[in-house]
């Protein structure tokens, strides 16, 4: 996979290459990475990347020139699927547009600043605009780091082992089950009991009905799109009958 990011602030991305997973992938080569500096694209003695807004108002304008030429100039020099425009209007992140971009060869992200980009690159240059969130942020930086975290998690070879991925949240349609680790008892708290059992069955019984439980509890709308099985309604039949016996005492 190769990521390459167009940016006013190339800098901003050393720190983010340079620690953890992301990190280690490109030490191993499943990723490259390199920031563009879209000023390097612009005319004139001072590389001017933005103008005032046509029809006025305030706020400036990504000009389309320079962009066009980055875009134009960093698609030529190697496998790249798809230019990707970070944008508070895109269509929102998920873990499955994180598999999906996974499968690519190559993106491209185009990071706005100000305003955004003038309207004309994007219909030209853009074939996916992607939103983290419905919120806006002052640039498209980092955005573009959480995109590439997210999907360089998702490819093969990036993660310790690859179970992780697959067990993740959303991975399946359900967020993931709790975790514990040492000491076995926090201020009082024990782990619970059959996970230190070592009955292999049991432990993924027990992942299974934390992770429904959770989803029910923290996530609800993602049940609507997940298919519960005869086993999980007698798991939340469980629980909605603890529940109601504590409601009742
Ligand atoms: N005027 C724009 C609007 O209202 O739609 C917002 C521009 S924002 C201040 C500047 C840049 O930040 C955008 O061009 C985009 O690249 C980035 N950005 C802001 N919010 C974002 C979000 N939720 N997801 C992805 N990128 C975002």
């Amino acid at each position: 996979m190769n990521f390459a990011v167009l940016t006013i602030f190339p800098r901003m991305f050393a720190p983010f290459w340079e620690h953890g997973i992301v990190r280690r992938a490109i030490e191993r080569g499943r990723i490259t990475a390199q920031a563009i500096d879209i000023r390097e694209f612009a005319a004139g003695r001072h590389r001017v990347t933005d103008d005032r807004p046509y029809g006025g108002g305030c706020g400036m304008v990504m000009k389309p020139e320079p962009l066009a030429a980055a875009i134009r100039a960093t698609r030529g020099q190697g496998p790249y699927s798809h230019t990707v425009l970070l944008s508070p209007q895109g269509r929102v992140f998920d873990q499955e547009t994180a598999a999906t971009l996974a499968g690519a060869q190559g993106l491209i992200f185009v990071c706005g600043r100000y305003e955004g980009i003038d309207e004309r690159v994007c219909r030209r240059e853009i074939d996916l605009e992607i939103s983290i969130g419905d919120f806006v942020l002052t640039g498209g930086e980092l955005a573009a780091m959480v995109v590439m975290d997210a999907v360089t998690r998702l490819i093969p070879g990036t993660l310790g082992g690859e179970e992780s991925a697959a067990r993740d949240s959303f991975a399946q349609g359900l967020l993931e089950h709790a975790h514990y680790t040492r000491p076995p008892v926090f201020e009082g708290e024990a782990v619970p009991e059959v996970l230190r059992g070592g009955d292999h069955q049991a432990i993924a019984q027990w992942r299974h009905e934390s992770a429904l439980i959770r989803t029910l509890l923290k996530r609800r709308d993602l049940l609507d799109g997940y298919p519960l099985a005869r086993e999980d309604l007698e798991i939340i039949r469980k629980w909605v009958r603890e529940i109601e016996s504590v409601i009742e005492a």
